[in-house]
């Protein structure tokens, strides 16, 4: 189901199998022709998103841009399926992540050796699957008009080299990815280009934002109210992250 987040900002939970499958969100007014999707979600996901777009009246003929917060498989699973019934649409994707996508190499996507053979064994992914054309490669500080609606990029490396979190500073709206979640979970930090000691230095830049909405890329999302549950999740977690 499509969920109205608030003005301009909607979003379809992701729907765990075996795997996680990421949410994604839709930025911009719907009656236009300059959305953003953030993230797609796992292989084989893209009819279920899809399908729940138009169900909405959403055509992908509206969308310009797909933005990842970072390429793990549960996010960019399926960008494949969005892509060839969108080809128009832009891949933008933090630059530390960009040179994996680009050369094909996957390390990231999979995460580890034993999630790549989990994996294979359930989906048949052809080579070449995760090589894209990456049409803009962010750095962290730019403020990106997505629709009318100013998100500045935050990056935020930890969870992987290149993940980013999106910052309404307006609104106090912050899309944190894998970075952190609600309920006091943070995303792991043992996978393939992962880091804990830069992942606690993401944290501390996040809990200096004024966040009121949270909305992560798996599990509950907060509308409203934010502020201290990011707090105490990053004061928990620091010590854990020396
Ligand atoms: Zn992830
Ligand atoms: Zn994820």
């Amino acid at each position: 189901m499509v969920d109205k987040v608030t003005d301009g900002i909607l979003w379809v939970a992701g729907r765990d199998r075996f795997m996680p499958d990421s949410h994604i969100y839709i930025l911009g007014d719907v009656n236009s022709n300059d959305l953003t999707i953030i993230d797609c979600g796992i292989v084989e996901m893209g009819d279920y998103k899809l399908g729940e777009l138009e169900n909405h009246g959403i055509s992908l003929e509206q969308v310009k841009r797909i933005i990842m917060t970072h390429t793990h498989l549960d996010h960019i699973g399926c960008l494949r399926e969005f892509l060839d019934k969108g080809p128009h649409i832009q891949v933008w994707v933090h630059k530390d992540e960009a040179t994996y996508l680009e050369q094909g190499d996957d390390r990231i996507v999979f995460g580890n050796k034993m999630f790549e053979s989990m994996i294979r064994s359930q989906y048949s992914i052809p080579a070449g699957f995760f090589q894209f054309k990456v049409d803009r490669k962010l750095a962290g500080g730019e403020i990106l008009d997505l629709g009318g609606q100013q998100f500045k990029v935050i990056h935020v490396p930890g969870h992987s080299i290149g993940s980013i979190g999106l910052y309404d500073e307006a609104r106090k709206i912050f899309i944190s990815g894998d970075t952190i979640y609600a309920d006091g979970a943070i995303g792991r930090y043992d996978l393939f280009s992962a880091d804990p000691d830069k992942l606690k230095e993401s944290l501390e830049i996040i809990a200096d934002l004024k966040i009121d909405t949270l909305l992560p890329c798996h599990n509950r999302i907060v509308k409203g109210g934010a502020d201290q549950m990011i707090k105490n999740t990053v004061q928990h977690w620091l010590p854990m992250l020396r």
